[in-house]
């Protein structure tokens, strides 16, 4: 069925942009968000940044009081993309008919259907980062410090999870770094491959987009243009970002021609930047490995 969009969705295509632009920061502030999916990570960095707050974890307006903390007076809200159950229409069945608790809300990021079939997103604020909250006396709970994590992502972790395998690359000549045949979930990793790390994730990416692929897609060191290149090297841009990994100005130049020529290119890849994020949140959640959080300093 189709939803009608009552709410403006965010703009994915400009933070892929605001990303592209400085692409250190989503790894800079990717621990402090990493319980949240990557779009919506993009989203409270951007305006924490827009609004000069110190950009530091966020949890809701209830979940800050359960740590001792409380809102101080006069901050807004930051809003995140939910995912929530429309009311239902008269005469549909009763018990979709709820309220929905924004602090159960499961943090995701819209682009693909997944979930009950009316499940609809919409923007809602209802976050604070840790700068705009201070400790509350009255709090029942003494207050806690925020703790780092600290962070690694596993790459054979993530392939199981995926459901995708890695076989061994047998192609001969050429620049070839990787491919990837997603009817099958393959991928295979030139074992002399330039950047490993981006690769991988741009190979996965064709597995989780790109279903529908019977032939192998292979890249080379300079990249075909289509769409599904893009998505797939958008895709490992913002995974490498996100965990600092070395790649990022390779996959910059291509994601920018995207968006810098034509403007029927830049449509067709409007269209995919919600997916683009959904992909990156996948392949980097079903990797994470969040090691016991430590303390700041
Ligand atoms: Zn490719």
């Amino acid at each position: 069925m189709e939803l009608k969009a009552a709410f403006p969705r965010p703009d994915w295509l400009k933070m892929i942009e605001s990303i592209l632009t400085e692409p250190g920061r989503l790894g800079d502030y990717y621990h402090a968000f990493h319980n949240y999916s990557l779009g919506n990570q993009a989203l409270a960095v951007e305006q924490l940044l827009m609004r000069d707050i110190e950009v530091s974890p966020i949890s809701s307006f209830q979940s800050w009081k359960l740590k001792g903390r409380r809102v101080k007076k006069g901050e807004k809200a930051i809003g995140l993309w939910m995912p929530f159950t429309p009311r239902a229409k008269p005469g549909e069945v009763k018990g979709s008919d709820r309220k929905v608790d924004p602090s159960q809300l499961t943090p995701t990021v819209d682009g693909e259907k997944r979930g009950p079939s009316r499940m609809a997103f919409m923007m809602k604020n209802n976050w604070f980062a840790f700068s705009q909250t201070e400790v509350d006396p009255h709090a029942e709970t003494p207050a806690v410090e925020p703790m780092k994590a600290e962070m690694s992502w596993d790459a054979q972790a993530a392939m199981q999870k995926l459901g995708i395998t890695e076989v061994p690359f047998a192609m001969v000549g050429g620049n070839t770094q990787g491919w990837a045949l997603p009817t099958a979930k393959q991928i295979a990793l030139n074992p002399m491959a330039q950047l490993p790390h981006k690769t991988r994730f741009h190979e996965l990416a064709h597995c989780l987009l790109h279903g529908d692929e019977t032939v192998e897609m292979v890249d080379g060191s300079d990249l075909k243009k289509s769409i599904k290149e893009a998505e797939a090297e958008s895709v490992a841009f913002l995974c490498c970002s996100a965990l600092n990994l070395p790649g990022l100005a390779e996959a910059r130049g291509y994601v920018q021609s995207w968006l810098g020529h034509s403007t029927t290119d830049r449509e067709a890849y409007k269209k995919s930047a919600g997916r683009i994020f959904s992909t990156a949140d996948k392949i980097l959640k079903a990797g994470l490995n969040v090691n016991a959080e430590v303390a700041h300093g």
